[in-house]
């Protein structure tokens, strides 16, 4: 099964490659330099309907659901846009989900539930005018989720929080930080998830940290010293969170595996120009068999990872259990797009190497796949499971 390409799909690749072309491309190397996007581009982005696709409109999304999600983002990156760009600028897709599915289904009514988390965060944040990260890895561990140390002790109506948190996307700029947090000792495994506002006295926004790649992404450490929470900002009943973080993984494992396959079609696509127009030896690399081979090999590899994301994401659409195949197609496409983009860095020769190129930007950014939203070792350990091993 593949995503299909209905009518009111085309526009919505349409309307995405405009928004890259006007808003994205002009700007992209200079919010490469600055560490981060800008705030109006997430209201730029709201204005035309992008950033709230996937989010039914009662909570000030633009409708549609997890698949046209995927168009969206594979498209920001087919149009020259970049996976840093997808996570700066949508953020809210790993931020906002628990809390909406907390008041109703993400892709239905969203009628009941604590209404003040969606008109406090979740609106605003779909109309481009707040900014919102997800807290979840720590220094001492990210994989092992049930291991979080950052505890919550509850005192009348407000929790304290005492902990922090690293490698936190967006965790710079954002207003608010959905915040998973353990209520009874460090690595019980009890987890809550709690929305955390900047400003809150004792939680603090460490150092903008330095990265390989993602450089238009702003990435945080964060510190909490007795924070006193309101428990009117507890996302769902107590204890649920780690339930929660693991329901909301299927999304974004689909994300990453989507910026994956999608980042490995972009670098083909560059791969195929420049080995049109460089010539070698007195001829076009492109008309030399063996790099003919090598294109087509590479392209067999995007094409190939994209199908199977789509496959499953369509049945994760239809609420199918298929969370060893959502990891399987994560793995699937970030081992394509390692492939794909190192292959097509070769073939750009010297000029690859160079920050001029976009290909070395897909180089460096690509390497973030395989180790954000769930290892490669650890969604094998899943699929080991699924295996019955
Ligand atoms: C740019 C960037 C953005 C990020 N954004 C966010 C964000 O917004 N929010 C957030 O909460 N986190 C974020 N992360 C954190 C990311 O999710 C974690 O880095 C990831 O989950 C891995 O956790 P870790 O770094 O602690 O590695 P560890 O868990 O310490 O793992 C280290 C290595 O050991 C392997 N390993 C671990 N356990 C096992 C095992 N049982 N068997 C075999 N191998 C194992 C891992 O696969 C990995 O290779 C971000 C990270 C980066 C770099």
């Amino acid at each position: 099964m593949t995503i299909v390409d209905t009518p009111e799909r085309r526009q919505l690749r349409e309307l995405t490659r405009a928004f890259v072309t006007r808003e994205v491309l002009p700007h992209l190397d200079e919010w490469e330099r600055a560490g981060e996007v800008p705030r109006d581009l997430h209201a730029t982005a709201a204005k035309i309907g992008l950033l709230g696709v996937g989010f039914p409109e009662s909570v000030g999304g633009s409708g549609g659901d997890l698949l046209d999600s995927i168009v969206v983002t594979e498209e920001i990156i087919r149009s020259g846009g970049s996976s840093g760009l997808v996570a700066a600028l949508f953020t809210h897709g790993i931020a906002l989900p628990h809390i909406v599915a907390a008041c109703g289904d993400k892709a239905g009514s969203a009628a009941a539930g604590p209404q003040h988390l969606i008109d406090r965060y979740v609106r605003p944040t779909l109309a481009g005018t707040m900014i919102g990260a997800l807290a979840i890895t720590e220094p001492d561990g990210g994989s092992d989720v049930a291991g979080i140390r950052t505890c919550a002790r509850r005192d009348g109506d407000h929790y304290v929080v005492n902990g922090s948190k690293t490698y936190i996307t967006s965790g710079v700029r954002a207003d608010f930080v959905t915040t998973a947090v353990c209520a009874d000792f460090p690595g019980s495994g009890t987890l809550s998830l709690l929305v955390i506002e900047k400003g809150t006295p004792g939680f603090t926004v460490g150092r903008r940290l330095e990265k390989l790649g993602w450089h238009c992404s702003d990435t945080a450490e964060l510190s909490f010293t007795d924070v006193r929470v309101p428990v009117a900002n507890r996302i769902g009943p107590e204890d649920t969170g780690f339930l929660a973080i693991m329901q909301q993984f299927a999304a974004e494992r689909l994300s990453l595996a989507t910026q994956a396959y999608a980042t490995a079609q972009r670098c083909v696509e560059l791969a195929v120009k420049w080995c049109r127009e460089r010539s070698t030896f007195g001829q076009p690399l492109a008309s030399r068999q063996l790099i003919r081979h090598r294109l087509a090999e590479l392209h067999t590899r995007a094409e190939a990872a994209r199908a199977y994301v789509h496959d499953v994401a369509v049945r994760v659409a239809a609420k199918q259990p298929v969370v060893t195949e959502v990891a399987m197609a994560k793995n699937v496409a970030v081992a394509a797009c390692d492939h794909v983009v190192d292959a097509a860095l070769q073939l750009h020769g010297g000029f690859g190497y160079l920050r001029d190129a976009e290909v070395e930007r897909h180089y460096r950014d690509a390497r973030i796949l395989s180790i954000g939203g769930g290892t490669t070792e650890i969604l094998n350990e899943i699929i080991a499971k699924g295996m019955g091993l």
